[in-house]
């Protein structure tokens, strides 16, 4: 068993680390909003820390789960920040979707303390954190890496190290990336089928079966044909992490004509005050139009 902390306690970030502590490892929390670290300790009986510094000294092992970049560097490198509390051979595990750059910058920052970071993001949405079924790719040092396997198994269904510092998060975007498409298809042929006068179930009943089939196809198509957007993943942390994926594009040179011309579509969607919908909400959109 290990000495956990983990940082950031929102809709992931809260059941991952209650995981964590139903595994048996001694768990520290920190939430920026303490409310949601003492209901926390309530429901999980582990400890709180008053800042991420003190949660870090109380740790081996310190994984993170924030917003975005700048959140990342305030909650790793403030006054009372994670670099703060470390010492040589403890371990950052960071679950946020961050670009890759900032990732880099964590790992530089983490190795001249002696500690080995992992950029670690996470796919599987709000049900796969809670029912402990994540999948989690990442990048960083093969050295402490089962360390960091086993740990994060009690949420994890499965996880992998992909090269170095970085690679977790150049992967995250190649996974947004397929979504965005896939997505948009789904909602295309949706919005087909509806303006035809089909019966877009049945029509989904008999199209699952072939090549069609996805998984935003199998989990999705009823709500989005009831106009229910309220399943998961929110379209404004979606265009963060289309925005990253487009960032880099125009950096390693990759052509992202599809992601861009979704990215644009969900930016309608928050245009229509759907920033908080889920991302099949691009069938709002075209209903909209
Ligand atoms: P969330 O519910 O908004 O939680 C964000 C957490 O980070 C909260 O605990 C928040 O503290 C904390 N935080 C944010 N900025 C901070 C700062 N500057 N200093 C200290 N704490 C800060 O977000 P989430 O849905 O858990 O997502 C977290 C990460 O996972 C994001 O990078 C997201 O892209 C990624 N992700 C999310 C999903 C999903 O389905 N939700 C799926 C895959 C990946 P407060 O409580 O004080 O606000």
């Amino acid at each position: 068993m290990q000495k956990v902390a983990f940082i950031g306690l929102g809709v992931m970030g809260y059941p991952m680390a209650g995981h964590l502590a139903k595994a048996g490892h001694e768990v520290w929390v920190y939430n920026r909003t303490q409310t949601k670290a003492q209901a926390w300790q309530q429901e999980y009986h582990g400890q709180v820390a008053n800042t991420p510094k003190q949660a870090a000294q109380h740790a081996d092992i310190i994984l993170l789960c924030v917003g975005n970049d700048d959140d990342l560097r305030q909650v790793m490198l403030g006054e009372e920040g994670v670099v703060a509390g470390l010492s040589p051979k403890k371990i950052v595990v960071d679950h946020t979707t961050t670009s890759a750059r900032v990732a880099r910058e964590m790992a530089e920052i983490c190795a001249f303390h002696q500690v080995s970071f992992y950029d670690a993001p996470v796919s599987g949405g709000q049900a796969g954190a809670q029912n402990g079924q994540l999948t989690v790719m990442l990048g960083g040092d093969p050295q402490a890496f089962a360390v960091v396997q086993q740990t994060i198994a009690a949420f994890a269904k499965f996880s992998k190290l992909l090269g170095p510092v970085g690679n977790g998060q150049l992967a995250k975007m190649m996974n947004q990336i397929c979504i965005a498409g896939i997505v948009q298809g789904l909602a295309e042929a949706l919005h087909f089928g509806q303006q035809a006068e089909m019966d877009c179930a049945a029509v989904i009943e008999v199209i699952s079966q072939g090549a069609a089939q996805s998984w935003q196809m199998q989990n999705r198509y009823q709500s989005m044909l009831q106009g229910h957007y309220e399943f998961g993943f929110a379209v404004d942390w979606m265009r963060k992490d289309l925005g990253i994926a487009l960032d880099e594009a125009r950096a390693n040179g990759s052509t992202l004509a599809l992601t861009a011309l979704v990215d644009q579509f969900y930016a309608d969607v928050q245009k229509q005050g759907g920033n908080r919908w889920d991302t099949s909400s691009l069938l709002a959109r075209l209903k909209h139009n």
